[in-house]
């Protein structure tokens, strides 16, 4: 970036001689100029580093470094390469100019000197550098903020020649890609592609090569191998002050992963609901069908059991869809907002007594370890539903005369601490928790299932015939999870299975 700038302009005046730097200043003076002196090389090169001059007037002969090395040395030096030098040298000196010339001197004034034309040369050379520099001085600044824009932008920005390879990456698109800024600088732009976008790359450059953008939704690859989906912008991008000089591309990368995987998962569960709904409204309709042909036909035994068919199947559709509306209400985070401290240990105990008629009929031994008062935040009839669905499950996955215990216990966890007693114990962040526990003695669960069983709409295959949804467990879930909690079970097949859910405790300072 170049030094702000004076508003006056800056003229050095390099001369070895004091008479040489007098009859100079002599002239110049009083011309609007900043004058500014050095009496040989070593000090020219370092004034002009300092003060950044409009022009240097430099003799040829300077003591330390002549002018002509001076020359060539600020010639390669990026800072200043660009600035006007005038040589000073006499009037038959042939030999001196040519060699000035070689060495990058703009123009020459000779002793002894035409005040008119000098001052001539002066101004226009000084004038024309000064534009230039102004110029040279907002085109920076343009870019240093285009640079500030691009590094701050969220989406991945790439821009690339026009055999696209890779000029510029942003930090979003570093991020975005996986491939560091030196990785990606210089290889072609298909590096940070994967095989899909890899084929139709060829395709979108060429709409863009007719001066369009293109825009669409691509599957791309990270460094690391990972897919991700992204929203791509191609643009075209032109040569300075034209409309159609094509030199690059410039890329817009937005990734979209959350949003396609929201969207798949929607889809996936509409065309599942589709089919589980279908199921027992097929079946019913049969049922109902042969029953109305078939009707004089049949006993009254028959008859009934038909009636108690589509009875048994309407209710599961029912539940199904009872299911289904819960779960939809969670995705959509619509589930009622009353949100209460209560007794955990209370609303186990409640839950409980009204599944008890149920617990009787399989003559099931429901048993309790319940603290006295177990104080937690949130929906109190979701963490009902919650509780009622692992003892229902429990209840249901266990043959008649089983054992069922259910425990809630305030606990705090410290720091590694490990407990195999309690499911997810290993995995709980260190604190104050809630917890709630409940053994059978069960069918139990295979281990290859135990992955799954919080999925939407899995059943372990064996237990089919058992009236389910295979949405409880995924509705208790995110049950949980809306509470800032953790659920995991434990379970061995024949044995019996546990589930045991978390909740953030309220402890006695809090209340
Ligand atoms: P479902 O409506 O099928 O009961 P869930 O989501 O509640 O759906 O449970 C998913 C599956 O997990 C069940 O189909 C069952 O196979 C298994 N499961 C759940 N709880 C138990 C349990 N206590 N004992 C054995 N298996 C269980």
């Amino acid at each position: 970036m170049l030094r702000e700038m004076g508003s006056e302009e800056t003229i050095l005046i390099a001369d070895g001689e004091p008479l040489g730097r007098e009859t100079l200043k002599a002239l110049l003076m009083f011309q609007g100029y900043r004058l500014e002196f050095a009496h040989n090389g070593p000090e020219t090169l370092t004034k002009v580093i300092e003060i950044e001059p409009d022009l240097l007037l430099l003799d040829a002969m300077m003591p330390g470094i002549d002018g002509f090395e001076i020359c060539e040395r600020l010639r390669a030096d990026p800072r200043v390469a660009e600035m006007p030098i005038i040589m000073v040298t006499s009037l038959d000196d042939d030999t001196a100019r040519l060699h000035g010339l070689e060495v990058g001197v703009d123009d020459f004034i000779t002793r002894p000197f035409d005040m008119a034309q000098l001052r001539a040369r002066v101004r226009t050379i000084t004038h024309l550098n000064r534009q230039r520099r102004l110029r040279t001085l907002e085109l920076q600044s343009e870019r240093d903020r285009t640079q500030a824009i691009l590094e701050a932008l969220g989406d991945g920005v790439i821009v690339t020649d026009m055999s696209g390879v890779i000029q510029y990456l942003n930090p979003a698109a570093v991020h975005l890609t996986g491939f560091h800024r030196a990785e990606a600088r210089g290889k072609h732009w298909r590096l940070l592609q994967g095989a899909e976008t890899g084929a139709r790359l060829d395709e979108i450059l060429e709409v863009v090569r007719t001066g369009q953008t293109w825009r669409g939704e691509v599957v791309s690859k990270r460094k690391d191998g990972a897919v991700y989906d992204a929203a791509l912008t191609v643009a075209p991008l032109l040569a300075s002050g034209t409309t159609d000089e094509l030199i690059g591309f410039v890329s817009v990368l937005r990734d979209i992963t959350p949003l396609k995987t929201a969207e798949r998962a929607k889809d996936m569960f509409v065309s599942n609901v589709s089919h589980e709904l279908r199921t027992p409204l097929s079946v019913i309709t049969l049922i109902g069908d042969n029953l109305d042909k078939l009707y004089d036909r049949l006993n009254e035994d028959r008859r009934r059991k038909m009636i108690q068919d589509i009875q048994k199947h309407s209710q599961a559709l029912d539940d199904l869809i009872s299911d289904i509306l819960a779960l939809s209400r969670i995705d959509s985070r619509r589930m009622s907002p009353d949100q209460e401290q209560f007794d955990l240990a209370a609303l186990v105990r409640d839950e409980a007594d009204k599944l008890m008629p149920l617990v009787r009929e399989r003559s099931h031994k429901l048993q309790f370890s319940v603290a006295k008062s177990v104080q937690v935040y949130g929906n109190i009839s979701q963490i009902g539903q919650v509780i009622r669905n692992l003892l229902n499950n429990a209840i249901k996955y266990t043959l008649n005369k089983g054992r069922i215990l259910c425990e809630c216990v305030a606990f705090e966890k410290e720091e590694g601490q490990t407990d195999s007693l309690w499911p997810g114990f290993e995995q709980l962040p260190s604190g104050c928790w809630a917890a709630v526990k409940v053994t059978d003695n069960g069918i139990g669960i295979g281990e290859e299932h135990l992955p799954h069983l919080f999925e939407r709409f899995y059943r372990v295959k064996a237990q089919q015939n058992i009236r389910g949804t295979g949405l409880g467990l995924a509705i208790t879930r995110e049950l949980v999870e809306l509470h800032q909690g953790h659920i995991a079970v434990a379970s061995a097949f024949g044995e019996g299975s546990t589930f045991a859910f978390y909740l953030p405790l309220i402890v006695a300072e809090e209340r």
